[in-house]
């Protein structure tokens, strides 16, 4: 489904994010595309001149419609709705390797797909190299006769690491290897991976994509060639999405370039009001000079997304106060809806670890990520900075 409206060039993002994937105005027509909940559709046989139709395999109508909206935002040729974050994951890697195969993927990955690569991936026969991201030289030495994928997530969660795609794209190619990138916290908006040699470019659109914490979704987009392949591993392994879901993604992505907007606006402004705040030991934001990746994410992105972490004086005991004196932003993992949410790594994502070996990834106890919403920066603000100057580590007691 395409664009139906003035053909004198590509529409916008805008433009796309509000059209693409609709149906072409028809008097008497519905303007929203209604839910369509049959899980079949009346065919006898090739004769009928159209393709079977089955909600499994990811071509009922709303289906379809997110997807064409998801492969315009894209830029690519075509793209799939999945029922997962990790569903479009695990069905793009299946399709990309199979028994015997190698992958080269970041070291800083998602925790379930970090996972999935090194519990259940190998139960297939399908091993993984990690590799530093900011090594350039290390996709190409981890590059083996076997690799089949190059897998990427940017930016990083939660330390919000950027790095160049040149690297991992150029190792990828001359592997003759995939390039899948998982671009959750970046969302088209602030990035099209597809333009920077991305072949696979995934999201949870859970998340942003979604914007709303009331959906469990994944997308992946790339070529016509590429989709047919992760659709087919989507129809074998059931990880469709519900009709449903579908339809709430595609009103979700109807506002995500207004939401983007602000989510980066509202972001940037709280990480620069952070850094003066006492009690707040550092700021972590692409947007702010003093980040390691600075200049890169000034570069690769067109803004730096909806995400703060702070570290606190004070460590975890202090994080857990911040935490419980917050009126507004709530504790809940998840991120990238329009409710401001903040979690603890070393609860949630990073559990497993110890402290050292978390303080070792940049994420020191004390470490609060922060998904900034839409609500407006003073009330933000005012709420930050009643649970920072709670969380602040007691006073030396009188003798
Ligand atoms: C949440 C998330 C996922 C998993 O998505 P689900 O929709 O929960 O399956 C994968 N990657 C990143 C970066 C995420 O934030």
């Amino acid at each position: 489904m395409t664009f139906d409206g003035p053909k004198h060039e590509r529409p916008g993002t805008a433009t796309d994010a509000v059209h693409a994937g609709q149906p072409a105005p028809r008097p008497g027509e519905p303007v929203v595309n209604p839910i369509v909940r049959s899980s079949t559709f009346h065919w006898s046989g090739p004769g009928d001149g159209i393709d079977l139709l089955y909600s499994r395999y990811g071509n009922n109508p709303n289906q379809r419609a997110v997807a064409g909206k998801i492969a315009a935002l894209e830029g690519t040729e075509d793209a799939l709705a999945l029922a997962s974050g990790m569903a479009a994951i695990s069905m793009t890697l299946l399709a990309g390797a199979g028994s015997g195969d190698h992958i080269v993927a970041s070291r800083h990955l998602y925790g379930a797909t970090h996972a999935l690569l090194t519990d259940e991936l190998p139960r297939r026969d399908i091993t993984t190299t990690f590799v530093d991201p900011h090594d350039a030289s290390a996709w190409q030495a981890a590059l083996t006769p076997r690799t089949r994928v190059v897998l990427i997530e940017l930016p990083t969660n939660p330390t919000l690491r950027v790095f160049p795609v040149g690297p991992a794209r150029r190792a990828a190619r001359s592997g003759g290897a995939l390039l899948a990138a998982d671009m959750t916290f970046a969302t088209p908006i602030n990035i099209r991976a597809a333009e920077h040699g991305v072949d696979a470019v995934i999201h949870s659109a859970t998340k942003y994509l979604g914007g709303h914490s009331d959906l469990i979704a994944g997308v992946v987009a790339g070529s016509a060639a590429l989709i047919a392949r992760v659709a087919k591993m989507m129809k074998l392994y059931g990880g469709s999405i519900d009709p449903q879901a579908a339809w709430l993604l595609e009103r979700g992505i109807r506002t995500l370039p207004v939401r983007m907007e602000r989510h980066n606006r509202t972001a940037l402004a709280l990480a620069r009001w952070f850094s003066g705040i006492e009690g707040v030991r550092q700021v972590i934001h692409p947007g702010l000079p003093a980040h390691p990746d600075h200049e890169c994410a000034a570069r690769l992105l067109n803004g730096y997304g909806g995400m703060v972490s702070i570290v606190l004086e004070g460590g975890g005991e202090a994080a857990d106060r911040f935490c419980s004196h917050l009126r507004l932003a709530a504790p809940a993992p998840s991120l990238g809806g329009v409710e401001t949410l903040v979690s603890q790594p070393r609860h949630t994502s990073h559990v497993d670890l110890s402290s050292a070996e978390r303080h070792a990834l940049g994420i020191p106890d004390g470490f609060v990520r922060i998904s900034v919403g839409l609500e407006d920066l003073e009330d933000l603000k005012a709420d930050f900075s009643a649970a920072v100057a709670a969380a602040l580590p007691l006073a030396t007691p009188l003798p």
